[in-house]
């Protein structure tokens, strides 16, 4: 690990999406930029997995896209889930106003190391691994550095700007005591990996049972599985023990029933908490929280990464030249607020809704399920699949590039 600098511009603890995606383009920009990530890779398999069209937008702006897209990965033109036995399309796609039209699927810790590639092409981008965030340096009422915890021991850093991108148990947003509004989910996901055969399907899916919601996302050998359960049951299904787990998993998977006995025990089924909370001041002086940090997204509509990463673009538009020019002020901050405050609202309002009307009944129900009214629409109309195809693989507010190129890459 370098030594660390006298002073950054920015100090980003957090090396997710919105961490990663920040650092690079503000070392594009010829900020000095360090990111904090507290593990020693990025190899976990609890990130979700999904590259939206609005994302593959801004790497096509950045000139990127073309090598993101010779890693492997897969693409999805339409989404559809599977209710009961009935297969219902809900989204399509194929008409976005993008460059891509089709959601790309790549394991996160793929996307990551390409975006900390990316970084590293530009001298002011510097990336610590195995470098925890635990506290902040505060003088004169302004948040001035960060305390991490390195392999080497404690470090202290200093640097203008200090970015929370460090997920929905921020250390960096408690640390700051910012105000925070809970929205609360009514489910919890256990998270484990079954192994894939050739004569598996191909594309990763959604099926929908009464009392039961099972994901399954296609990561080439093996399938990461996502069983959702009302929040807060796991000690019931553990004490029905495992095997009645692995029988349910088997009824919502049959061609994978030869292969449930992988869950060996609890150890392997990982709970994965759902909170959906957003700040209401996402700075003070000195201090900006990002990504889930700012907003912890639900999982519906697998969109929480992209909203981080559109955050981390809007931040670097609108920071990048006072952070260069040494005159950032608390003005800046609120901007990157109000420009994504309205966005990250309007998403967690649509999850909300799909929590309460279609998630929480679905959990709730012992017999067989009645397709909501929207879904029936949606399955009978093909024109309007494509308003579900711009929520998810656009959103709200798509952001696009607008930090300069200080420096070309190397
Ligand atoms: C079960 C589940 C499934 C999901 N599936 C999807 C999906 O398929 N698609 C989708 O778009 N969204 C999904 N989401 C939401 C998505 O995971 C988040 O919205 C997104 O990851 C937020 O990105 P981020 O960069 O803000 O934070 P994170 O992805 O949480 O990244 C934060 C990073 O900070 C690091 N870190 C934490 N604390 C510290 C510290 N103190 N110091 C240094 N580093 C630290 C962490 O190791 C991590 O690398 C899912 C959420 C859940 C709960």
């Amino acid at each position: 690990m370098e030594e660390p600098k006298k002073r950054y511009g920015c100090c980003v603890a957090g090396g997710g999406p919105a961490g990663m995606m920040l650092g690079f383009l503000l070392a594009r920009a010829e900020v000095e930029v360090l990111v904090l990530e507290k593990h020693a890779d990025f190899l976990r398999d609890f990130r979700g997995d999904t590259i939206h069209p609005s994302t593959l937008e801004v790497l096509f702006e950045l000139g990127i896209l073309e090598d993101f897209l010779a890693l492997p990965h897969q693409e999805v033109l339409r989404f559809s889930a599977q209710v009961g036995e009935v297969q219902v399309p809900f989204a399509d796609f194929t008409h976005l106003p993008t460059h891509c039209k089709f959601l790309a699927f790549m394991p996160q810790w793929d996307f990551l190391d390409f975006l900390a590639a990316c970084g590293k092409r530009y001298p002011a981008f510097h990336l610590w691994m195995r470098a925890e965030a635990v506290g902040l340096i505060e003088e004169g009422g302004r948040v001035v550095g960060v305390e991490v915890v390195t392999p080497e021991g404690k470090r202290d850093v200093r640097a203008d700007l200090v970015v929370g991108a460090d997920g929905r148990h921020s250390t960096v947003r408690e640390r700051a005591a910012l105000p925070v509004r809970e929205f609360g989910a009514p489910m919890d996901v256990l998270w484990f990996g079954i192994s894939r055969t050739p004569s598996d399907p191909a594309a990763s899916m959604g099926r929908l049972d009464p009392g039961r919601i099972f994901v399954l996302i296609n990561r080439d050998r093996y399938w990461q599985c996502g069983y959702v359960i009302p929040k807060g049951t796991l000690e019931s299904l553990r004490a029905a023990g495992i095997e009645a787990f692995r029988e349910s998993v088997a009824q919502a998977a049959p061609w994978a029933r030869d292969r449930v006995g992988e869950i060996r025990s609890w150890d392997d089924v990982k709970l994965l908490t759902v909170q959906v909370d957003r700040l209401t001041r996402w700075y003070r002086p000195g201090l900006l929280c990002l990504g889930d940090a700012a907003h912890a997204m639900s999982p519906v509509g697998g969109v929480g990464i992209n909203l981080a990463l559109q955050d981390a673009v809007a931040a670097a538009n609108l920071l990048s030249a006072p952070l260069a020019e040494g005159r950032l002020g608390v003005s800046d901050l609120a901007k990157v607020q109000k420009r994504r405050e309205w966005p990250t609202r309007a998403t967690q309002w649509f999850q909300l809704q799909v929590q309460q009307r279609i998630i929480a009944p679905v959990l709730g129900r012992s017999t067989s399920l009645e397709l909501p009214l929207i879904v029936r629409l949606l399955a009978r109309y093909p024109i309007l699949r494509r308003i579900p195809a711009r929520l998810i693989g656009v959103g709200v507010r798509p952001e696009h590039v607008r930090s300069p190129e200080a420096r070309r890459a190397a």
